[in-house]
């Protein structure tokens, strides 16, 4: 069992039933397959992964672990979706990637663990997952050396956003299976820096991203208006 509270059962039981197709470009994860290298070229591009200890909070089937891995970094894993972390672990011997792990166990009871213990720590698409998003930022924070980095995405919370995260990919496009995402744990940019300015970490950088569902294209701009991320420094 999780040691913690701050977990939605119902959420991970999405996560597990699809667990075996984690590795399927072509599957209901074909949107994180896609984003992938966006977000690891924009991470690596402000902190050079090569050499670094990073964290990867919420990992699922490690898309972004075993790329960060590839980068060069000795990547942890974590998440509470058992069967996630199998299909992560078995990638990682298939794939023959070096220098990732993975562990189940929540952020809180590793930063209870482990303060200070990384370099850098990601948590990406996973805060609209969770029943208390503020407790997942403080144990990111905890977890990060000082003057290391936190690096988080998650989607913004507004008419637009609702249109274009819910309405728009799941129930249009299909992209993505209906009941992903719920309106009510959506966060704003504001209010996701509300929670990193209370636990030490500095906001260096906001990026936005877009999809083009005529060209199947993604991209990173300015605009936070739907799926945003943050990279922060912990002082
Ligand atoms: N971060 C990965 C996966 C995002 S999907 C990526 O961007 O590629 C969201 C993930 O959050 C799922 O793997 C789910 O199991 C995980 N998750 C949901 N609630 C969680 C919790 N309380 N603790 C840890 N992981 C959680």
């Amino acid at each position: 069992m999780p040691i913690t509270d701050n977990v939605d059962p119902a959420e991970l039981a999405k996560f597990s039933d699809l667990a075996h197709r984690w590795w399927d470009p072509e599957s209901e994860f074909r949107p994180l397959h896609q984003i992938n290298p966006l977000r690891l070229g924009w991470i690596d591009g402000l902190v050079p992964l090569a050499g670094k200890r990073v964290l990867d909070v919420g990992c699922g089937g490690g898309i972004l672990a075993d790329a960060m891995a590839r980068k060069g970094a000795e990547v942890l894993g974590i998440d509470l979706a058992t069967k996630s972390l199998k299909v992560a672990q078995l990638h990682a011997l298939e794939a023959q990637t070096e220098g990732v792990s993975y562990q189940e166990i929540s952020a809180e009871a590793l930063a209870a663990e482990r303060p200070g213990n990384f370099d850098v720590v990601t948590c990406m698409e996973m805060l609209e997952h969770v029943p208390d998003a503020s407790s997942i930022v403080k144990a990111c924070a905890t977890l990060v050396k000082p003057g290391g980095h936190v690096f988080f995405s998650t989607i913004n919370r507004n008419p637009k956003a609702f249109l274009f995260a819910i309405v728009g990919a799941e129930y249009v496009l299909n992209l993505l299976p209906r009941g992903t995402h719920e309106y009510a744990r959506l966060l704003k940019p504001s209010e996701l820096a509300v929670h990193c300015r209370a636990n030490g970490l500095t906001l260096e950088q906001t990026r936005g991203m877009q999809y083009n569902p005529l060209t199947r294209h993604y991209w990173l701009d300015a605009d936070t208006s739907v799926n945003y991320m943050l990279a922060t420094t912990r002082t």
